[in-house]
């Protein structure tokens, strides 16, 4: 017995020290330093009661014995799919005027101003709000730094220049296609392209806005299906480096974030040009010129599930991604969805999203009934008047998500057993914020990124 009870000792003191390696590799200087403490201590009991004069110590190590070879067992039975958890059926159309990039473009004064507050004066209160605040990218928003907003203003620039290429016409001749092997084709050109993942689903109506709310097309009716007939919807993700969201709210999460729509905006258009090449209809959808809800369309795609904060939550990311789709009648093959309830249950006991949250925006409780479907909802004004403020869209939410953990094999260890075990689940958010804390502090920012605040000239 005291070699078993030594040899698990000395098991634990490796996974922690593991631990604390992945950690100081990832930059994350509180689970470093927890995860060493805890490869010193966690053995103690193990080695006194193997080893220790203390009397009945043997029996006291019979018990630590059972209790520690079954507590892996317990952790890793699997318990099926979480009771009460349903899956979220569709959901109507949405007004892309109601968003609240549509209605922080409105301009006071104007009568598409006055038309959007006549018929929705519910939201004027809040949206006055956010108009008295500095606002996005401001130099006098209270993260403003001027290296790295003018950096993730470049990328948004340029993300501008994409959107004259999202639409356009069809070759004239159209090519016979097989539709697996165009899909598979697509699949890999978009992992090469530097997507992460791509899926493909059936275009439905509730994945498309129903009025345009930005751009030349403002209040005109959308209909994929009806003038394009486009029947397939092509969802990519990429990564949103974890080092840069580390740092939110600060500018290099907005840098982040503009450097990825950009990624995800270019793979997009380039899927439709070539879609457009064979002779078939293609659009596509980027930051700024949306027709369709890409975390819907994504999800519908297998890609991933919409968690409490109302984004999607990939399986090796989390929600630390960004997304473009690609509409078109080019028959394609089409992923089921890949409905996962785990992430449902593990949100509805975290929350950890709603207790960061700076202005609260993200709802604590349980998922609530909106337009018939259980779910999460979080308060949209209040995030968008708290970037207004801060000048960066703060990402605080994503940062700190246990499913934002990078790509790694211990990180996917983890996910493997929060997709297998309830007991997991319980005991993994309770390591998280033991390990990381229940309120994070930003990572330190790249040596050659500034971090003070530049008095613009
Ligand atoms: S932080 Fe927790 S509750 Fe929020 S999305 Fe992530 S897993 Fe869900
Ligand atoms: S981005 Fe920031 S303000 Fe918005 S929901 Fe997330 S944590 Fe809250």
């Amino acid at each position: 017995m005291p070699l078993a009870l030594t040899v698990y000792g000395a098991a634990l003191f490796l996974l922690f020290l593991w631990v604390h390696v992945v950690s100081r590799l990832e930059g994350e200087k509180t689970a470093a330093n927890r995860s060493l403490l805890l490869a010193l201590l966690a053995p103690l009991p193990y080695l006194v009661a193997a080893w220790g004069p203390i009397p009945g110590h043997g029996v006291a190590g019979l018990i630590l014995l059972v209790i520690s070879l079954a507590a892996p067992i317990l952790l890793m039975i699997p318990t099926g799919k979480p009771r009460g958890i349903a899956d979220p059926a569709a959901t109507g159309r949405i007004d892309e005027r109601t968003i609240m990039f549509s209605r922080s473009a409105l301009e006071p004064g104007s009568s598409r101003f006055d038309e959007y507050y006549e018929k929705y004066p519910e939201h004027r209160a809040s949206d006055d709000k956010f108009r008295c605040l500095p606002g996005l990218m401001s130099p006098d928003s209270g993260k403003f730094e001027s290296l790295s907003f003018a950096a993730a203003g470049a990328s948004f620039d340029t993300v501008e220049e994409l959107a004259t290429m999202v639409e356009g016409l069809p070759a004239s001749e159209r090519a016979a296609v097989d539709q697996g092997e165009v899909t598979r084709f697509l699949k890999g050109w978009s992992l090469k392209l530097g997507a992460v993942s791509c899926g493909v689903t059936t275009l439905r109506d509730y994945h498309i806005y129903s009025v345009k709310g930005r751009g030349p097309r403002f209040g005109k009716k959308i209909d994929l299906h009806g003038t394009g007939s486009h029947r397939c919807a092509v969802a990519i993700t990429v990564e949103m480096d974890h080092g840069s969201l580390g740092t939110a709210p600060e500018g290099p999460t907005l840098m982040e974030s503009a450097q990825q729509y950009l990624a995800a905006g270019a793979i997009a258009v380039q899927m439709a040009s070539f879609i457009r090449r064979l002779g078939w209809e293609a659009e596509a959808h980027i930051d700024g010129n949306y027709k369709v809800i890409c975390p819907l369309v994504a999800r519908d795609a297998g890609l991933g599930e919409i968690g409490r904060m109302g984004l999607l939550m990939t399986p090796t990311l989390g929600p630390r991604v960004r997304i473009a789709v690609v509409t078109t009648d080019l028959p394609l093959d089409v992923d089921g969805r890949n409905f996962d309830p785990s992430v449902l249950h593990f949100c509805g006991i975290c929350s950890k999203c709603a207790d960061i949250c700076p202005p609260r925006a993200i709802p604590a409780g349980a998922p609530a009934a909106i337009e018939g479907v259980e779910r999460w909802r979080i308060d949209q004004e209040a995030c968008f008047a708290y970037w207004c403020a801060v000048g960066t869209d703060c990402g605080q939410c994503i940062k700190d998500c246990p499913y934002s953990h990078p790509d790694s094999l211990l990180h996917n260890l983890v996910r493997w057993g929060l997709k297998r075990s309830w007991v997991f689940r319980h005991f993994a958010l309770r390591m998280d914020d033991v390990l990381y804390g229940r309120r994070p502090g930003p990572l330190p920012h790249r040596f050659w990124i500034p971090r003070r605040k530049q008095t613009p000239a």
